[in-house]
């Protein structure tokens, strides 16, 4: 198991250290308002554990890459916007605007969105 990163912001928020306004969590995932909403649903999920992109979780082949799909679906159906319909992000890198390099899902929703995204 990845071992937790010391000057990692979701790592903190994992272990009490950094505050959060948590909606779920399951045994190795943690789902949490995003403290600066792009729309009235804005839950991040993320795996306890840290890696830093979905891509770098997904080469673990661990099916706790399903349970943050799963959960971030959850989160949708508790907030009332599943069937409304919702939008999963997964920044990687830069050019993306990745700037917490621990893997976490984007669940945003609650309004009409467009696409393609800026
Ligand atoms: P990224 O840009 O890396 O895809 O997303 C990082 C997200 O973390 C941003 O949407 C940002 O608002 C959110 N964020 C940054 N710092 C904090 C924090 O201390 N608490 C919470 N709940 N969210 C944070
Ligand atoms: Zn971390």
């Amino acid at each position: 198991m990845p071992e937790k990163v010391p000057d990692c912001l979701f790592c903190k928020i994992v272990t009490g250290e950094v505050p959060a306004t948590v909606v779920r969590a399951t045994e190795r995932t943690l789902a949490f308002r995003d403290i600066n909403p792009q729309a009235p649903t804005h839950v991040l999920v993320i795996p306890k554990e840290h890696y830093a992109n979905a891509a770098e979780l997904a080469s673990a082949a661990d099916a706790l890459v399903s349970e943050v799909l799963l959960e971030a679906h959850a989160v949708a159906v508790d907030d009332g916007i599943a069937e409304a319909g919702y939008r999963l992000v997964f920044n990687t890198g830069p050019n993306a605007g990745q700037t917490v390099d621990h893997m976490h899902c984007h669940v945003i929703g609650g309004r009409q969105m467009h696409w393609p995204p800026g």
